[in-house]
């Protein structure tokens, strides 16, 4: 198993404030949120990033979508809307090389892209 701050996480080396977890995913808050709701969906396998994902590892990404949606239903926001955020190295801000993706909500985001 990888070693990254997510990783520790996952096995309970370190706290985090986890509102949801199943055989394959787990969520938590972001430390450092970036909107009211800010949490990531993490998958149980070693995936360093999107350009690591292999074919037969398409379900991972479709896991985390749904257990983010099914979190938005839960907690009431899906219908107002959420954004889903998955960076990958350097220029796309990744900075823990686990697979995770962002939910963020709460408020209404606005575009982005500049950097
Ligand atoms: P990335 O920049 O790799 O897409 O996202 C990593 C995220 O992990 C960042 O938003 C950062 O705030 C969050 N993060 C980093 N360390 C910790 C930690 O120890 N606990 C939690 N809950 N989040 C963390």
């Amino acid at each position: 198993m990888g070693d990254t701050i997510f990783h520790r996480i996952m096995r309970r080396e370190i706290p985090a404030d986890i509102v949801y977890e199943d055989e394959d995913v787990i969520a938590f808050r972001d430390i450092a949120p970036q909107a009211p709701v800010h949490v990531l969906f993490v998958p149980k396998v070693d995936v360093a990033t999107v350009n690591d994902l292999q074919p037969a590892q398409a379900a991972i990404v479709g896991r985390l979508a749904l257990a983010a949606a099914a979190y938005a239903k839960r907690e009431g926001f899906a219908e107002r809307g959420y954004r889903l955020v998955v960076n990958c190295n350097g220029d796309g801000g990744q900075t823990v090389y686990q697979l995770h993706m962002h939910l963020l909500a709460g408020a209404p985001l606005g575009h982005f892209g500049t950097p």
